[in-house]
This record gives C-alpha cells, sequence and structure tokens, in this order.
C-alpha cells in the first residue's frame, strides 16, 4: 500500500485527498492519500520520510520550503523555486510544480488575456507570475508588503504595495493571497479593489469551494470570474501522472477528480 499526503498550515479544507483517493479507487491502485497539519516548514522532509511517503502535495504556506526540502528539482519548478508536488524516487525527494499549467488550463475560455495583475507574491503567485510571463503576458504585481515583491525584482514586472499602487487596464486580475480563504476579508482594501475591477474583463481566484468576498465582488458587477477549483482539478491532474508514473487520460482524470469534489 502506498502512502501519500498532502501538507499545509491549515491543511483541514483541503480536496486534494478526496481527489486523488478517487483515482486510486477508480484504476484500483492500493495506495491512500491523506492529510499532514505542518507548522514548521523546515520539518518537511523528516516527516515526509518518517511516514514512508510515496508522494506528496504543498500548500500553504510551504511550498517555497518544499523547494528546499528536495534532493532534486525538476521541471518548471526549477523556474520558479515553488513546488507543489513531491515524489519518492528511491528514498530522493524529486520536487515539482504543477500549479501554473493547471491554472492556464483553468482560464482556457477567457481569451485574449495579455495583461494581468497579480495579486499577493507568495509562492502560487511567483509560479502563475513566471508561467504568465512565459507565455508573453504583461504582469504586474500588488502585495501587502514589500518584503515579497523583492523576489521578483529581477524579471519584467511591474511591482506595486498598497501604496504605491497605479491602476491600469487589464485583461485579468488575478486573486493568489489567502485573503478570504479562512476568514471574509479582501486581498485588498476596498477602495482599491474597485477601481481596479472597473478596468478588468476577467478575474480568477486561487481559492476554491467558496465564493470569496473578492469574488463577490467581481459577480456584483458582472465580471466572468473563475474560482480556484479547475486550477485544483488541472493541478491534481498532473500530480497524479507524477505520483503514478503513468500519464491515465486527462480528461478521464478530471472527470473522477470532479466528481469527488461533489462528495465534499
Ligand atoms: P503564500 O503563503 O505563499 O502567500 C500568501 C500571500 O497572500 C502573500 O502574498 C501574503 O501577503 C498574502 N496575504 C495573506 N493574507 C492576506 C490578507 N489578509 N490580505 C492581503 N494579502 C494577504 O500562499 P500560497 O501562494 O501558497 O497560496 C495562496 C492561496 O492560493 C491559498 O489560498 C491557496 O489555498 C490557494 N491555492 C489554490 C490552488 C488551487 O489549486 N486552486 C493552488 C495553489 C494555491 P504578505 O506578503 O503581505 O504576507
Amino acid at each position: 500500500m502506498q502512502l501519500f499526503a498532502i501538507f499545509g498550515d491549515p491543511v483541514h479544507h483541503s480536496k486534494s485527498p478526496l481527489m486523488h483517493n478517487s483515482v486510486f479507487q477508480y484504476f484500483d491502485i492500493k495506495a491512500c492519500y491523506t492529510r499532514i497539519l505542518l507548522k514548521d516548514g523546515s520539518k518537511l522532509k523528516e516527516r515526509f520520510l518518517e511516514l514512508g511517503l510515496s508522494g506528496a502535495n504543498i500548500t500553504i504556506p510551504h511550498k517555497e520550503a518544499a523547494y528546499n526540502a528536495c534532493d532534486e528539482i525538476r521541471g518548471f519548478a526549477r523556474k520558479v523555486g515553488v513546488v507543489n508536488t513531491i515524489v519518492n524516487e528511491n528514498g530522493k525527494l524529486i520536487g515539482y510544480n504543477t500549479d501554473a499549467d493547471g491554472f492556464i488550463f483553468a482560464i482556457e475560455e477567457f481569451k485574449n488575456i495579455k495583461r494581468v495583475l497579480v495579486l499577493g507574491a507568495g509562492g502560487t503567485a511567483k509560479a502563475l507570475v513566471q508561467k504568465f510571463l512565459d507565455e508573453g503576458m504583461d504582469v504586474s504585481i500588488l502585495n501587502r508588503s514589500p518584503k515579497r515583491l523583492q523576489e521578483f525584482e529581477q524579471l519584467n514586472v511591474k511591482l506595486f504595495t498598497w501604496e504605491n499602487f497605479k491602476n491600469e487596464e487589464y485583461d485579468l486580475v488575478v486573486n493568489t493571497t489567502s485573503a478570504g480563504l479562512e476568514d471574509d476579508s479582501l486581498p485588498v482594501p476596498k477602495e482599491l479593489l474597485e477601481k481596479i475591477l472597473s478596468h478588468t474583463r476577467y478575474v480568477a481566484d486561487a481559492i476554491y469551494g467558496k465564493l470569496t468576498p473578492f469574488l463577490q465582488e467581481a459577480k456584483k458587477r458582472s465580471i466572468p470570474y473563475k474560482d480556484g477549483t479547475d486550477m485544483l482539478l488541472g493541478q491534481g491532474v498532473l500530480a497524479s501522472w507524477l505520483f503514478l508514473d503513468k500519464q491515465y487520460d486527462k480528461h478521464l482524470i478530471k472527470k473522477v477528480m470532479k466528481q469527488s469534489l461533489q462528495l465534499s
């Protein structure tokens, strides 16, 4: 029996156990996926090995710690320094990032996205910003505090805090902050958000399973929006390929995972 887990803090909201366990069940794979509350990200490798995991996903706030915990980093994760999926290869922790491709898949139906405003500057923002740049988009980042913005200074992006923000026209505004995940807070102060939402065509939130206060504001203004469910499914499908070392049909896995979400 193989054991998989998601590490995070908080982690009780995560739907990853449902999604992956339903895939194991569907394909009759002897494996189980659970949640692990991890307070100290520097203990990730120790916990992973102690539990004898075959693989794991990593969520807030440990995706950067996960990068440091790995013995080897592959693919897009090398570019962004952020890991959301780890596979145990003969006792070695191999790190990947499946969030960014999952997000691009999620916004497929939003057409002609050229200018993007990313709210937040954490692990998810890093992955999405790099992906948007790779796709040739013009990217601005707005974060509550200046510290995390420093990590984006080498990139061709515009960086703002709430204090010095200059609004422009955007095709898409994405919330990658955790504001609204556990509470009813907005990712930016309300007056700023009003300005931002009056200058965008589309809105997306990485948070899934709820209409966040941010998305409620978009809905009020009839702006087409997406919550993080499709992103969740997209990253989950790609993670399951890595966990199972087999590329089962993408659409079939997505369907199985999506059905499991309806159980919650
Ligand atoms: P991190 O902890 O790395 O970053 C959090 C970011 O949110 C920081 O920029 C922080 O700003 C900002 N922030 C936190 N609280 C507030 C607040 N109250 N108001 C404004 N800004 C705030 O988190 P991740 O990047 O790993 O995850 C972010 C969110 O994305 C989570 O809600 C997570 O669940 C979701 N997610 C969803 C996925 C999906 O598949 N749908 C995949 C990945 C993530 P500061 O620097 O000022 O502290």
